[in-house]
């Protein structure tokens, strides 16, 4: 059974202190959400996690299935069944979008285990279809040009191709229309069995009307403040996050 297990998590950037100890146990198969104001540490979470080499991990420890994360570097991760979606995908020229793609599954997969070319390209194709991309996309150099929903959209066809064991999705449905949302949130279900996992990061409800979560957690100031289920996104859509800092005293 999958498991990520955080526990303590502090990390830093540029010696300022961002995450101040998160602790957070995900199970195969469950779907948490992450909400919070800007600037609380959500995407620092994410890239903590995934193993950005630009902050410090000052503190704690990170563990899928046993493998201590923080001890090895981003393919590794990759390779060890974690997958990020970033709010903010780079663009890299000179790199096509298939090729990307089809060298991170193989690194994912493992020697010996590759996919052919024409399986590849099967792949690929029946997965774009999925998410109604246009063909062409496979072939332009990743990102570069791409609008923000397009980008959004190629990080879930990746996510679809890597079939990892637990996923991050950091505010994967910021610049998405309401029919490409639907159309991310059924890639994202689709994905959605007894062992993988999901990490969903998010500012709105309306995602998580699509891709229902098990668990809600609120983060604050660099840490996870409060958790419920669903019906906590629904309250700090409907409130925000004032009575949650009432609630516990935080005063900025
Ligand atoms: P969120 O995703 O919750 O909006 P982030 O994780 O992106 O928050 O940012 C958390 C904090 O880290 C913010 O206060 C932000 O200004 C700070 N931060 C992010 N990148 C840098 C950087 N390169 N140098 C200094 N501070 C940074
Ligand atoms: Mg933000
Ligand atoms: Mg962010």
């Amino acid at each position: 059974m999958t498991k990520l297990i955080i526990n303590g998590l502090k990390a830093s950037i540029e010696g300022k202190q961002i995450l101040k100890g998160i602790n957070l146990e995900i199970n195969g198969g469950e779907v948490h959400a992450v909400m919070g104001p800007n600037g609380t540490g959500k995407s620092t979470l994410s890239s903590v996690l995934m193993g950005h080499p630009k902050y410090d991990v000052t503190d704690g420890f990170a563990s899928l299935d046993g493998v201590d994360l923080l001890e090895i570097d981003v393919d590794e991760r990759a390779r060890a069944g974690l997958f990020l979606a970033m709010q903010y995908p780079s663009e890299i020229t000179g790199v096509t979008n298939a090729d990307f793609l089809r060298s991170a599954m193989n690194a994912r997969r493992g020697e010996g285990n590759e996919l052919s070319l024409i399986k590849f390209i099967r792949l690929m194709e029946a997965r774009m279809k999925n998410l109604e991309m246009n063909p062409e996309f496979a072939h332009r150099y990743l990102n570069e040009g791409f609008s923000g929903g397009e980008k959004k959209r190629n990080e879930i066809l990746q996510m679809m191709l890597l079939e990892p064991k637990v996923a991050i999705l950091d505010e994967i449905d910021s610049g998405l229309d309401i029919d490409a949302l639907r159309i991310v949130a059924d890639g994202v279900n689709a994905m959605r069995t007894e062992e993988r996992s999901f990490l969903i990061i998010t500012h709105y409800q309306r995602l998580l009307t699509y891709i229902k979560p098990d668990y809600v957690h609120v983060m604050m100031q660099g840490r996870l403040v409060k958790s419920g289920g669903p019906e906590l996104a629904h309250k700090v859509e409907a409130e925000g996050y004032d009575w949650i800092k009432e609630e516990l005293g935080i005063t900025d």
